[in-house]
């Protein structure tokens, strides 16, 4: 389901092409899940609560769209208390690429509603991740593939944020990879910015 904004929010016309994208991207991965799950009788292992993968991995993928997203709603949407937890939280990531990612509040994604699409793709069957345990090195068989057909439409969707309006530039842009060339580790990131740090 795509997140709603008010009206104020209508003055950033990259919003709706943003959650426009992750709609695209949630739609095929339910559709993946589903033909896995009808195929081979699996069942999904992530689930609300299960946040080893937010504590292990330390290469997160996100593009500058997705980056204006987190910021749009860390300082528009997220409550206070949040916010204050993840000041103290983006300190320590910076300090330590192996700490958990700074948007994770306890059990849960701070920034669920436009976490970015590497965290929306990766989804594992049947067995949850055990601690610093990276299934694509223990048990590829079971990560989700990603539904790449539905992550090069939500691109496409979010290619004017890159100045690209055309159809045709667009698809060029798909083909010659832009988005991807532009690929940043959310680890690594200066989030300090968002609390100008
Ligand atoms: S990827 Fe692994 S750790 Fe993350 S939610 Fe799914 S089962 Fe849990
Ligand atoms: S952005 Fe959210 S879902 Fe993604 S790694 Fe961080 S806490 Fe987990």
């Amino acid at each position: 389901m795509q997140l709603g904004f008010d009206k104020k929010d209508r003055g950033y016309p990259w919003l709706s092409m943003l959650l426009d994208g992750y709609s695209i991207i949630d739609s095929g991965v339910e559709t993946y899940i589903q033909v896995e799950v009808a195929r081979g009788k699996r069942s999904l292992a992530c689930h609300k609560g299960c946040g080893n993968c937010c504590i292990s991995q330390t290469d997160i993928p996100v593009y500058p769209h997705e980056v204006a997203g987190i910021y749009w709603y860390v300082t528009e949407k997220l409550p206070q208390e949040a916010r204050s937890l993840l000041m103290g939280q983006i300190d320590a990531s910076q300090i330590d690429i192996s700490a958990p990612c700074p948007f994770l509040g306890g059990q849960e994604c701070l920034i669920h509603a436009v976490r970015p699409a590497s965290c929306r793709v990766f989804n594992v069957f049947d067995t949850p991740c055990q601690q610093d345990e990276d299934p694509f090195y223990t048990r590829q068989f079971d990560v989700l593939l990603p539904p790449q057909e539905y992550i090069n439409e939500a691109f496409y969707t979010v290619l004017p944020f890159y100045g690209l309006k055309d159809r045709y530039d667009r698809m060029d842009a798909l083909e010659d990879g832009l988005i991807n060339s532009r690929i940043m580790n959310l680890k690594t990131y200066n989030w300090k910015e968002l609390f100008n740090k």
